[in-house]
């Protein structure tokens, strides 16, 4: 058994002492199995979230009307999850009330896919009721029970089956791939935000051209935000290599690839799939610098300057990709450019409002503002070192004081 796992067998054991079942579950015993890194250990157990708190002197209550706590042990943190069923659906959504029950075998089968169907005892043995090791080595994503019936209780599942496609780089079985055809609509009932979680995934999976081709090909892009008629840039987009991006610049190659380029245009449709307005900013921000990038042939000192390094980093690599067949080594001289200038940002000059009041004896106004903006410029194009006296001599040279 690999470490994080070891670390968390006490865990098991002292819920096992007070006389319940616990066991590991979800995408941590499927990534274990695959000898993938894994992400967050889930524990589902037969104690109720009451039953669990009482048993652990730290815990952390993050959705104890799901049945989840938190349980801090050893720094690290761990999600308990009592077993449960969800068994009243409501217009395709996942439901408010869940039923504790006290089975292992009944919280399984209310999981999406086989595999993420398995339980691991603190031994290590393997509890899989449904197939899931045979569906791992078959590379193959099947819904546990009924494909229709499973994505009409939760149609998240159809937006998860897809990203999973992305992230494992595995088929969706034949059954499975046919309930997502007839029923991809429901998933314009579900809540943008988890559509968005999962799609954010599907961005940066390792086979995520795999799982763009396949949302064309089931015409699920007809239900997500804004992309009904996406799909010449969908297919676009399922031909870039998008590995070498953040998911900010993945976001960036969709809008371009489906031909949103302007601020507007940009704040729909990313406040469409929930975005923040933090992420909006950023985006628009980028996306102006690539245009900008796109007219000059180089970056100059101003553009750097007033794009900021990391905004004309991420511009110069979507850049690159979209436009620049050629591998341009011009990326690590932007760092060398950017420490060499001569300001990094307004503060950094070494005059302010009161020096131009002093050396004029002007009243204060808009005047102020444009002086400085002018001589910021000015410096980070070394026209004028950034000095004081210079500076001061230079403004009166051309009568700007
Ligand atoms: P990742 O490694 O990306 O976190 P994961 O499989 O762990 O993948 P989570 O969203 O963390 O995905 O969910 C944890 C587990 O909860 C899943 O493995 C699955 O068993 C179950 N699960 C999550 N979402 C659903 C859903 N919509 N319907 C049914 N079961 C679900
Ligand atoms: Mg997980």
């Amino acid at each position: 058994m690999i470490k994080a796992f070891k670390d968390a067998i006490p865990i098991l054991e002292k819920m096992e002492d007070a006389g319940f079942e616990a066991y590991f579950v979800g995408g941590a015993v499927r990534d274990y199995l695959l000898e993938k890194p894994i992400n967050d250990i889930d524990i589902a157990t037969s104690a109720t979230p009451e039953e669990v708190k009482a048993i652990f002197p730290h815990t952390i209550d993050v959705g104890i009307a799901h049945g989840t706590v938190m349980v801090v042990w050893n720094h690290y943190t761990y999600e308990i999850t009592t077993f449960r069923t969800e068994s009243t659906y409501v217009d395709y959504r996942r439901p408010e009330q869940v039923f504790f029950v006290r089975e292992l075998k009944e919280d399984l089968m209310r999981r999406d896919f086989t595999i993420n169907a398995m339980a691991m005892d603190k031994k290590g043995h393997i509890i899989d009721y449904f197939q899931s090791q045979n569906a791992l080595s078959k590379k193959e994503i099947k819904t546990v029970g009924n494909p229709n019936e499973r994505f009409q209780e939760d149609a998240l599942r159809i937006m998860r089956g897809i990203r999973f496609v992305s992230t494992l780089g595995f088929q969706l079985e034949d059954e499975t791939l046919k309930g997502i055809v007839d029923n991809k609509h429901l998933l314009s009932k579900i809540a943008v935000e988890r559509v968005t979680m999962e799609f954010e995934k599907l961005l940066q999976g390792q086979w995520c051209s795999d799982a763009l081709v396949i949302l064309l090909a089931t015409k699920m892009h007809l239900y997500l935000p804004m992309l009904e008629s996406a799909e010449k840039g969908i297919s676009k987009l399922a031909e870039i290599p998008l590995f070498k991006l953040t998911l900010t610049e993945k976001w960036i190659v969709l809008l371009l690839c489906i031909g949103i380029k302007d601020k507007q245009h940009i704040e729909v449709f990313l406040r469409s799939w929930k975005l923040s307005v933090k992420q909006i900013k950023n985006t628009q921000k980028i996306i102006y610098w690539i245009l900008e990038r796109e007219k000059a042939t180089c970056w100059s000192d101003q553009m750097l300057y007033f794009a900021t390094l990391s905004v004309a980093i991420s511009a110069e690599k979507v850049y690159q990709l979209l436009w620049n067949q050629e591998n341009n080594p011009i990326i690590s001289t932007l760092e060398e450019q950017y420490i060499k200038l001569p300001i990094k940002s307004k503060e950094e000059l070494v005059i302010g409002g009161n020096d131009l009041l002093h050396w004029t004896n002007k009243q204060a106004g808009p005047w102020i503002k444009e002086i400085l903006s002018l001589v910021e410029t000015k410096v980070v194009e070394r026209i004028i070192p950034n000095d004081k006296q210079l500076i001061k001599e230079w403004l009166i040279e051309c009568h700007q004081i």
